[in-house]
Parts: structure tokens; sequence; C-alpha cells
């Protein structure tokens, strides 16, 4: 991989003034920390915000910090106050944070938000393509900027880009909700790979895209009209060591190295030794849960009166969107609650809480994390939650219990952790005393295991597995195009076309000659298509036969003008131009009833299921059912009838959408070499799209021109991407063109 470029709302550093002059203040938070390494070593930009207001500050101090960021090969991003409060306050954190983290009542819907967030979303797209170069790879972060993947692609199909969110992707009921859910999602496409903190963010983003623009969608691969584009869970990590060491050098530190808060927790550790400390640390913000934890903390000493003296919780909550309505409504109950516990349950000699509404450098942090017992982490909803991460880092000791909410994202790769349901004010009340009670074996015992993954997962090896997995798409991408059809392959094709004097041409019919219709009767072949055909079967050296899952009867009737030959239900009939219809293989029906009451079972339990009688073979058509309703039931369908079919010698395909249960050995390869018999062709073409064509291509001679039609995995040689394409290719060939 060439160069890689990060994107992200902010730059890794701050412009701030001091005494008058211009400085630069490095970020110290994790993800600042793992990108820095990454495009640094790819030697790439990194474009964001800068933090300056444009028209709060002179145009002379906007050069120097320019200056400054680009000897840092940092770009700001140039925004104004009133962009900063539209894209930024408004439509990021007054519609997506609450959307995408359930809080639908907190939503807002408003048109001149969004019409921002589109605006600076293109600032941010526009400034990154004046540094894109072709072949470079960019990887874009968070909500802030679900637009700009697609912003960038479409001006630059040739550049790499990853996108990863690091928030909650919420599920498909809440999802729809937003007016302008199809250019967020078709945002997000732009990207080559999407990574989410886990499995279930990703099964979500799945479930948009099915439902909502359709594409398919194989393992964790979505297939657009033309590109491949990988989903992926990639669990962000910390910088483990930094915490780990500055927890070790803590632990060395000589009194008088020691900062004034640590002094204080000594002394206060001196005079209660038995005490306990819980700790609580995050941003204020209402997906955190504060007032349902101060809630079971409340209920906890109610529950447990014996440790009312003995058990501390430390809660810092960090000022944050301190402007918006719903966090000011927060803080005010967050501090009547703390009042309110600390006047029941306090006296002159103990506070049941020590509330810090501020933030605290990262040594104080270190030192909170190493002195409390247990870490309380009851998110109601949280992407991830990196104070659980750094908790366990820094318990170098090997002791402490984590008591986690099972919204975080976190809760995933944390089973030693003490799981709670953030709602649930009983459950944390007597997670807290389980904490407390923990032997201090067992505590080990979970810390360690957590301990070791997190060191060997961390936020190098998160960002470095990132791009390597953005590495392996532009593989997969090129593979796939490999196969396209271009004009040098046209050009081949052709000339091998003319230069032949007997053609052998299969033609698979839906999803190749013609798109799917909801009903399949309403699929006929229209006038464009039997023209092509006609002018394909007017030349005599052409043998041309349409190979379809299709009746016998359909396609004699929808065939019947043109000179084709016709193979029906997958090989099981043939009927050669001017002959009647025969069945070259030895097929019989007596599993049809057996077969055709589970299907039947399938249907009456699958809204919009239907079955499809054949001569010989049964078809589940589940295209119109709900996708994933659909898609479950296939499975469960297969499952089946997997321990059936090989008792009574019968065989499942599955196609686009369909599951079909016919006699085994007969498929569209079979038929086609049967076909073929003992006849020499000098140029044989097979064109098809579902698994039933994989047949055909694997089975026919190796020097026949095999193409898919789609994205997908295929056996064929060439691919052409759609029915429109296959159409002007059938024509171009017909008519003798040598380019097209
Ligand atoms: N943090 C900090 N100063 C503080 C409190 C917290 O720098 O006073 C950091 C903490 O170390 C962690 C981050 O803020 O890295 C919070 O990340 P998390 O994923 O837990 O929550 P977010 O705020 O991103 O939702």
């Amino acid at each position: 991989m060439s160069r890689i470029h990060i994107l992200s709302n902010r730059l890794p550093f701050s412009i701030e003034k001091e005494n008058d002059e211009i400085v630069l203040k490095p970020s110290v938070g994790g993800l600042a920390t793992g990108m820095k390494s990454i495009y640094k070593k790819y030697s790439g930009k990194w474009i964001g915000w800068s933090g300056q207001e444009t028209d709060n500050c002179s145009q002379e101090e906007q050069t120097i910090a320019e200056s400054m960021l680009n000897a840092e090969n940092c770009i700001p991003v140039c925004l104004t106050n009133e962009e900063i409060n539209l894209y930024y306050e408004g439509f990021s954190n007054k519609t997506i944070w609450p959307l995408f983290h359930y809080f639908t009542q907190f939503v807002e819907y408003n048109n001149q938000t969004w019409e921002a967030y589109k605006k600076v979303n293109q600032k941010f797209a526009d400034t990154a393509l004046k540094y894109l170069n072709p072949g470079d790879a960019i990887w874009i972060h968070d909500y802030q900027l679900l637009l700009v993947p697609e912003m960038i692609k479409s001006k630059m199909s040739d550049v790499t880009i990853g996108f990863f969110l690091h928030i909650p992707f919420p599920s498909f009921e809440v999802f729809r909700i937003i007016p302008w859910r199809l250019e967020l999602l078709h945002g997000m496409l732009g990207a080559d790979l999407i990574g989410f903190h886990t499995y279930d963010y990703e099964r979500h983003f799945f479930s948009c895209i099915r439902r909502l623009i359709g594409y398919d969608i194989s393992l964790n691969n979505i297939h657009t009209k033309d590109r491949v584009i990988v989903v992926d869970a990639f669990p962000m990590g910390i910088d483990y060591e930094k915490f780990k060491q500055s927890s070790l050098k803590l632990e060395m530190a000589k009194e008088e190295d020691k900062s004034d808060f640590q002094l204080e927790l000594d002394k206060f550790a001196k005079f209660l030794p038995d005490r306990k400390l819980i700790l609580s640390i995050d941003r204020l913000d209402y997906t955190k849960g504060i007032p349902h934890r101060l809630r079971a903390f409340n209920t906890f000493l109610e529950k447990y009166p014996e440790f009312r003296q003995k058990v501390t919780l430390v809660m810092l909550a960090v000022p944050s969107r301190g402007q918006v309505d719903h966090y000011q409504l927060l803080k005010k109950e967050v501090d009547e609650l703390v009042g309110s516990i600390n006047g029941q349950y306090g006296d002159i000699n103990f506070t049941p809480i020590w509330y810090f509404y501020r933030s605290m450098p990262f040594y104080n942090l270190v030192e909170l994390y190493r002195e409390c017992d247990i870490a309380l982490i009851t998110p109601v909803r949280d992407g991830m939650n990196l104070v659980a991460k750094e908790y366990i880092a820094s318990r170098v000791k090997g002791d402490g219990v984590i008591i986690l909410s099972e919204m975080a994202g976190v809760a995933k790769e944390m089973g030693e952790a003490i799981i709670i349901n953030p709602n649930n004010e009983e459950e944390i009340a007597d997670a807290i005393f389980s904490a407390i009670t923990m032997p201090l074996k067992e505590q080990q015992l979970r810390m360690k295991q957590m301990q070791d993954r997190l060191q060997r997962y961390d936020v190098f090896k998160w960002a470095n597995e990132f791009v390597k997995t953005l590495d392996k798409v532009v593989h997969i991408q090129q593979d796939f195009n490999v196969k396209r059809i271009n004009v040098n392959i046209y050009k081949s094709i052709s000339d091998s076309y003319l230069n032949s004097a007997k053609r052998a041409i299969f033609l698979d019919y839906d999803g190749t000659l013609t798109s799917f219709k909801n009903n399949p009767d309403d699929a006929f072949p229209d006038e464009n298509l039997l023209s092509i055909i006609n002018r394909l079967v007017s030349d005599t050296k052409n043998n041309v036969t349409i190979i379809s899952g299709r009746d016998r009867l359909t396609l004699g009737k929808w065939f019947d003008s043109c000179r084709v030959n016709l193979i029906a239900e997958h090989g099981v009939w043939i009927k050669r131009i001017d002959e009647e219809w025969i069945m070259p293989f030895v097929v019989n029906d007596k599993w049809m009833p057996n077969i055709k009451s589970i299907l039947e079972n399938f249907v009456d339990r699958t809204p919009g299921t239907f079955i499809e009688v054949k001569n010989f073979s049964l078809v589940w058509h589940y295209r119109k059912a709900e996708p994933e309703q659909g898609d479950k039931r296939a499975y469960e369908l297969k499952d089946e009838l997997t321990n059936l079919v090989g008792n009574l010698n019968l065989e499942i395909m599955e196609g686009n959408k369909v599951i079909e249960v016919k006699n085994g050995g007969v498929n569209k390869g079979s038929a086609s070499l049967q076909f073929l018999g003992s006849d020499k062709y000098d140029f044989i073409m097979a064109l098809g799209d579902d698994w039933t064509d994989e047949y055909m291509f694997r089975d026919l001679p190796d020097e026949a021109v095999t193409i898919h039609v789609g994205s997908k995995r295929t056996n064929a040689k060439y691919k052409l991407d759609t029915v429109e394409m296959v159409r002007s290719f059938l024509s171009s060939l017909s008519l003798g063109n040598i380019n097209t």
C-alpha cells in the first residue's frame, strides 16, 4: 500500500494561544496515538479541524497555525463558528449521536443542520481531494463524516477508502427513522472497507443495507453494482503499555514524587484501611447511564447497610456539550442525586460519593485506576468504552473487579467482567456486593485473562489490522475487476467469435437476459431481447440455446417465435430446434409429495414465499419475503432438506432467492455437455448469473468463453455487471462490432 492519509473531525493537535503566541497542543487520546503511528509510517497527511474557528481569529493567526500544522503533516479544514454550530453541535451531536445511541426522543430533525452537515462534509472531502493521488488510501473516522467516503470515491475511484465508526450502528428499526437514511448509507458505501467495534453493529448495518438499498451480501462482503465492499468488526484497543508502564512507575514512586491527589488518596487509605473505592469515569453524557448508576449505588447502600461506612463511589464526570439542553438537564439531575445520596448516607467522617465535575490529567487518571478496587462502568449505550480497558491495563498488581454494562461494545470482549443490564438497579447493587466480596484469587484469575487479551490487541494492533484488511480489500477488488470484460477482453472474444465456423452459445434466462421481477411470470422476453436473439440466430454459424431453470411450457411459449434450442428445468428437458422435448436423463417424481409438504410448512411460516411445481423439481421462492427472515428460513430449509436428499438421490440447488430440489446428477453442466454431444464446435460460450450456472462454467471444455453476470465469486472466466451489459455485449457480437 502506498500512502495512507487520515481524515477525522479533529486533528491530533489543537491550536491554543499562550501569552499571545500560537502554540500546538498534541492530543493524548488513544485514537490520536494509534493513528499517528499509521500516517507517519505511510507518509500520509492527517486532515481535520484544528479547533480554530476562522471568524474568531485573524488571518495572520490562521496562517501561522497552518504552517505549524503543515510541519507535522497535518492539513487543517477551516470552519467558521456557524459551521461548527450547525454541523458538529447540530446535526452530528443532536441528530446522529442520539439516534445511533437509541435515544430517539432526543433526535432533532432539522433541515438547516442537515444542509450544513452536507456542506461541511464536502469541505472535508474537497480538502482531502487536493492531497490525494491515485493509488493512495485514506482512513476516515466517525459519525461526523458519514458522507465523505462517497464524496471522495465519486471524484477519485482509484483511491482506497477505509471508514471506521466509533459509535454504535443502530438496528434497522431505529436507523430507518431518520429522513436522510439513504443519503447516510450511500455516503458510507463510498468506502471500500467499513469497520465497526462489534459484530452486532456490523449486523445492523447489513440489515439496513439489505432492507433500504437491497444490495446482496455474502459473508461480510456487500456487492454493489460495480464494487465489492468489505465490512468487518475491529474492536478498538488502547495504548496498553502506556497505562501499564505509568502504573508501574507510580508503584515505585517515592513520597516526594507523588502528586497532591495521590497523597490525598494515600491519606484516606491509611485512615480507613478496609475501605473500598468504586470508580466511575465518563463524559457527562446521557448515554453513559450516570443517573441509573447513582440510583443503583443508592439501592446498594439501602440493601447492604453493613457497607455504608466502608464503600465510596469516586465519580469523575467530564463536562461535555454543555450548550445542549439535554446535557444541562442531565447535569442538574446528577448534581441532585449526588447531593441526595451524600445527604442521606454521609456524615462528618464519611462521604459516600466523591464527585468531580471536571477532567483530570492522564497521571491522575492512572492514580484513580490504581487506587479503586472496583470499576463500575454502566452506560445505557456505548460504542466501545475505553475507560474499561484503561482500568484493566493499570491494574499491575492483578487485582480489581470490573462491573460492565452489556450495552457497551467492550462487554463483547470481556466475558470475565461482571456483566449487568444498566437499567436494572437491583442487579447492579448485587453486582457491587459480589465485586466487594470476590476472593482475591478469583479477581486475579479474571483480571489476568482480560489483561492478556488487551495487551495483545492494543491500539497499534487494531490500527494495523484495519490497514492490513484495507490492503486485502484492494486485492479482493482487483480479483473481481480482472475478470470484468473490458475493451481488450471484448476484442479477443470478438476475434475468436468472428474467426469461428461453428458456435454453441448457452444463455441462461433470468438474471442474465432479463432482470428479476417480483412475480416470475412478469419476466417474459421483451421486444428488445427477442430482436437481439433473433439477430444472433440469423447467423447460421450460431447454435443458440436458452438454458434455464424454468419449466418447459413457459420456455416453449416465450421462445416460440425464435429459432433457439431450449433446455428447461436445469437440464431435465431438452428441445432442439424443430424437434420435440426429450428427457436425456432418467428422472422420477415419486419423491415430490414428501418434499412438497416440507416446503409448504416453510411457506406457511414465511409470508411472501411460494412454491413453484415443475415436472421434476420443486422450487421454494423467497424473493418477496422480508429479506432477513427469508435468508434465515433458507438456511433452515437447506438444513432440513440436507438430511433427506442423500437417500432419495436428490440435489438441493440454491439460486437467486430460490431453493430448488431436483433429481441428482441433472444440472446445467451435464445438460450442456449432453447437448454438445460429439458435435465439433470451434467457439463455445455460456452466460449465467447464479449458482446453477456454475455447473456449466465448471463442466464446459476449457476453451469455452464463460461469463458470469454480476459481481460474485465465480468459476467463469469473465464477468459482466448487469443484464443491460449482457444485451449490449450480445448485440455487438452479433453485429460483428470489433470494439464496444
Ligand atoms: N479521559 C480523560 N480525562 C478525564 C477522563 C477521561 O482524558 O478526565 C479519557 C479516558 O482516559 C478515555 C476517554 O477519556 O480514554 C473516554 O473514552 P470512552 O471510550 O470511555 O468514552 P467516550 O467519551 O469516547 O464516549
